[in-house]
C-alpha cells in the first residue's frame, strides 16, 4: 500500500508527513522503524521532527506511516476508542471529552505534589501510584537536563522511583519525543506507564496496534489536555524577553506556582541561560506576560496543532487538565480535572481517596467540557476554517471528524481563524529574521498581533461560549 513513489523512492513519514508540515514531532516513526532510516533532530525552525539517516536505507515497509499520528489513512480516534472500551470497563461514549468512566477533580495531599505540580499534583500522584505499587516497573515522564542525542533542554526519561518521577513533576511546554522510550522498550520486557499529549497518546495507541510487543509492555498511558505544542523557539523568546541569551539557554521550568497572585492561572517561568565567563542569567517571569501572549497568538505552535481536534487525550487510560472551574480557580495552590478511562485507574484513585492520600470530588460532564472551554473553541469551531484553507491550498490533512465540528462561523471568528493561521505560519520566520531580538521580533507581528486582540475582544463581546 504504501511500498514506493513511480520513480521507486520508497514513501515514508519524510514525503508523506513531514513534507507536508504535519509533523507534530512525537517521534513514533523513528521509535518503530525497522531499518533504524529515521532519526529526531531540531529543523531549523526549533521543531523536533523526522529526519532520514544516511548511513541507513529505507525499505518501504509503511510502519512508520501505520503509527504516525497525523498520517492520512490511520484510523480516527474514535474508532479506536472503541477498540479499547472491552478494557477500560464500562464506558460512556462522549464525542466532546471521549469515552470515559467517571469525572472528578481535586489534588494529591502527598508531601510536595500539590506545590511542586503544575495543577493539583495528580499526574505525579498517579504516575508514583503505579509504580509503588508494582503495577509498572518503569515510568517514562518529561522532566528537566539535557537530551544528548537532540541537545534538546528537556525531554523523555525514565523513572524507576518515586524520587524520579516527582523531578518529572509540572508541564513541559517545549518539544519532547518518544523515539528512545519506543526503542527501550521494544528491547526490554516489562510493563510501562508513559504520559504523552493527545497526538503522542494517538501515536503509541496505533504504534500498539501495530507491534506486538509495545501492545503487551505498554500497561498505562496517562494523557494531558492539550492547547498547542510548542516549538523550541518558545522558549528562546521567553529567555530573550526577560534579558537571558537565547541561544544559551540551558533550562526553562514553567508553572512554578506563586501565592501573591489571587488568581491559579498566573504563575511563574524561570529561564537559566549563558555560560562561560558571561556568567549565569537567572530570571523569574509571569506566565500572562511574554509566555501568555505568544499561547494566545499562536507563535511557535506547530502547523499540525491547526488540524488537532483531540481536546481531551480521547485514547489515553486517564486524562488530566487544569480546572479552570470557578469553584476552583481561585486556590493558587492548583486542583486537576482527571477524566477516568481505565477501571484500575478508578480503583487506585477510590482506594487513594478512602485513605486520605488524595481529596477529589465529582464533577458534572458539563462542568468537566466547560474547564476547557475556550480550548474547544479553538479545536472543535475555528479548525472548520483551517480546514477550508487547507482544502482550498489542496494540502493533504490528517484524519479528521467533520461531524463533530459547528460549521456556522461568524465573519469575525473566520477571519479571526485567519489571523491566527498567519501568526502561527510566521513567527518562526520572524524570529530568526530579528535575530531572536524579541522587540524586533514583535515589532514584525505588530499588525497581525493588534488585529487578534480586538478581533478577540469583540468576539468575546458577542459570544459567551468563545471567551477566556
Ligand atoms: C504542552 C501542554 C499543553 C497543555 N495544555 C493544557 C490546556 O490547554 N488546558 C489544560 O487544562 N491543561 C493543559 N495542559 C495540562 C496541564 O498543564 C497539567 O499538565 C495537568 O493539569 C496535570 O497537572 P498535575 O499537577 O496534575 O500534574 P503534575 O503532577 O505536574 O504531572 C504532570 C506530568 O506530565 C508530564 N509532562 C509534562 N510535560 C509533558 C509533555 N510535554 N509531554 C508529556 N508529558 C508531560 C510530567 O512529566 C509529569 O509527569 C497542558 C500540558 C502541556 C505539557
Ligand atoms: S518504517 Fe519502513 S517505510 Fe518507514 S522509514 Fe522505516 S523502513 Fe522506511
Ligand atoms: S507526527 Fe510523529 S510519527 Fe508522524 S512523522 Fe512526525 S514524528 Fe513521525
Ligand atoms: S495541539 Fe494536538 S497536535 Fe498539537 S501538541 Fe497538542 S496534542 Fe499534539
Amino acid at each position: 500500500m504504501f511500498a514506493s513513489k513511480p520513480d521507486d523512492t520508497p514513501v515514508n513519514v519524510c514525503s508523506a508527513v513531514v513534507a507536508q508540515g504535519l509533523c507534530c514531532g512525537c517521534g513514533m516513526c523513528a521509535g518503530v522503524c525497522p531499518s533504524q532510516y529515521l532519526g529526531i533532530q531540531f529543523n531549523a525552525y526549533g521543531e523536533l521532527s523526522p529526519c532520514p539517516q544516511p548511513e541507513s536505507a529505507c525499505s518501504g515497509c509503511g510502519l512508520c506511516l501505520r503509527v504516525c499520528p497525523m498520517s492520512e489513512p490511520s484510523p480516527p480516534t474514535d474508532r479506536i476508542a472503541a477498540e479499547l472500551a472491552p478494557q477500560w470497563g464500562q464506558v460512556s461514549p462522549d464525542a466532546v471529552l471521549g469515552s470515559h468512566l467517571r469525572r472528578l477533580a481535586g489534588y494529591s495531599a502527598a508531601a510536595g505534589h500539590r506545590t511542586n505540580g503544575a495543577s493539583g499534583g495528580m499526574g505525579t500522584w498517579i504516575l508514583e501510584a503505579l509504580l509503588t505499587k508494582g503495577l509498572v516497573n518503569a515510568v517514562a515522564a518529561v522532566g528537566p537536563g539535557v537530551i544528548p542525542e537532540t541537545g534538546a533542554i528537556c525531554g523523555y526519561r525514565w523513572c524507576g522511583t518515586a524520587a524520579d518521577v516527582r523531578a518529572c513533576a509540572k508541564s513541559a511546554y517545549y518539544p519532547a519525543e518518544l523515539s528512545r522510550i519506543i526503542q527501550h522498550i521494544k528491547s526490554h520486557e516489562g510493563r510501562y506507564a508513559v504520559t504523552a499529549l493527545p497526538c503522542a497518546v494517538r501515536a503509541l495507541r496505533l504504534a500498539m496496534r501495530a507491534v506486538k510487543c509495545l501492545r503487551e509492555r505498554i500497561a498505562f498511558i496517562v494523557g494531558l489536555t492539550c492547547g498547542y505544542g510548542m516549538s523550541a523557539f518558545a522558549a528562546e523568546y521567553v529567555c530573550a524577553d526577560a534579558g537571558g541569551n537565547p541561544r544559551q539557554l540551558n533550562e526553562i521550568t514553567f508553572r512554578i506556582k506563586q501565592n501573591q497572585t489571587p488568581s491559579a492561572r498566573v504563575s511563574l517561568i524561570r529561564c537559566v541561560s549563558g555560560q562561560g565567563t558571561d556568567g549565569e542569567h537567572v530570571s523569574l517571569q509571569r506566565s500572562d506576560e511574554a509566555f501568555g501572549k505568544a499561547g494566545g497568538n499562536r507563535w511557535f505552535t506547530r502547523r499540525a496543532c491547526d488540524y488537532c481536534d483531540d481536546a481531551f487525550a480521547e485514547l489515553a487510560d486517564v486524562c488530566l487538565m487544569d480546572a479552570w472551574l470557578p469553584a476552583y480557580l481561585r486556590d493558587v495552590r492548583g486542583n486537576t480535572v482527571v477524566v477516568v478511562r481505565h477501571s484500575a485507574v478508578g480503583a487506585l484513585l477510590d482506594d487513594a481517596v478512602a485513605k486520605g492520600d488524595i481529596t477529589l470530588a465529582d464533577v458534572t460532564r458539563d462542568e468537566a467540557v466547560r474547564s476547557q472551554s475556550p480550548l474547544l473553541w479553538f479545536k472543535r469551531r475555528l479548525i472548520v476554517e483551517r480546514i477550508r484553507r487547507a482544502r482550498k491550498a489542496h494540502a493533504p490533512l490528517p484524519a479528521l471528524r467533520m461531524d463533530l465540528y459547528g460549521d456556522d462561523l461568524s465573519l469575525l471568528e473566520t477571519v479571526y481563524a485567519r489571523v491566527l493561521m498567519h501568526m502561527r505560519d510566521a513567527s518562526p520566520r520572524a524570529w530568526l529574521d530579528s535575530s531572536k531580538d524579541p522587540v524586533a521580533f514583535r515589532r514584525r507581528l505588530r499588525a497581525p498581533s493588534l488585529a487578534a486582540g480586538l478581533l478577540r475582544k469583540l468576539i468575546r463581546k458577542g459570544c459567551r461560549s468563545c471567551g477566556e
